[in-house]
């Protein structure tokens, strides 16, 4: 059986009391065993909140980091850095770094390489824009998106964890249907079976994120080849996230 994953994705939220505070309440929810939990608060958050989790399950993913190893790159994080202060999973392509921050799906190869050679886990964001499900060009978009991983040995894909997130669903309160998610991501298996093979298929983790909620992720999460959800807004208070982790 595949792992189940819920990873809360902060975004620029969180100073360093409500860090604390948040990770306080979290840890008194009580969560499903069975499920994987992530945390992933601001490049400045990230060692408070590894030292104040340490103990518990829950891990802690940085949100972006660079390509490069080090050198002139004012402003950015390295993978090395991350792993010092004790991260070694990280988010690359959230859609907001694609859309904000020009993050290419050539910049993201660069990245993704540099994160598997250090060892890291990635959580790989992708997605349509609006324009592109009303043109029915969903399927093709994720395609290319995806391409940027199709290079990679079939090894490299222990280290990864798909994230599905259309950008029409992110942060706006829309979600896709389930069927919809079910479809894409049932499509995102048929891609993976067509450039490695059908076990690898069924091995690979891949999350829904887009406006997941306390009050739709049951019915998301019972898709049959729905692992999990990458969730933004509701991550941000303890008790909807551990409900989102519960809807399992
Ligand atoms: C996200 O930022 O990855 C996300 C899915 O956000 P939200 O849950 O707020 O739509």
């Amino acid at each position: 059986m595949r792992n189940q994953i819920v990873a809360g994705n902060w975004k620029m939220n969180n100073t360093t009391s409500e860090t604390e505070k948040l990770l306080n309440e979290l840890e008194k929810q009580t969560l499903n065993k069975s499920v994987k939990v992530y945390v992933a608060p601001a490049f400045t958050q990230l060692s408070q909140a590894v030292r104040q989790l340490e103990g518990t399950p829950i891990k802690v993913a940085a949100q972006n980091m660079n390509a490069a190893a080090s050198g002139a790159h004012t402003g950015e994080i390295s993978a090395s850095m991350l792993q010092g202060v004790g991260v070694h999973t990280v988010i690359l392509g959230h859609s907001e770094r694609r859309s904000l921050y020009s993050e290419t799906n050539d910049s993201l190869k660069d990245k993704v390489a540099t994160a598997l050679n250090a060892e890291m886990e990635l959580i790989f964001c992708f997605g349509e824009e609006l324009e592109q499900r009303k043109e029915n060009n969903h399927f093709e978009v994720v395609r290319a998106q995806l391409a940027v991983l199709f290079e990679l040995p079939e090894k490299a894909w222990d280290q990864i964890i798909l994230a599905y997130e259309p950008v029409w669903a992110i942060g706006t309160g829309e979600t896709a249907s389930p069927e919809q998610a079910q479809e894409m991501h049932a499509f995102i298996r048929k891609e993976i079976e067509e450039n490695y093979n059908s076990s690898l298929a069924e091995k690979v983790v891949i999350l829904y994120g887009g406006s997941v909620k306390p009050s739709n992720a049951q019915e998301i999460f019972s898709m049959k080849d729905v692992d999990g959800g990458l969730i933004g807004g509701a991550s941000l208070k303890a008790s909807d996230f551990a409900a989102i982790v519960n809807a399992f």
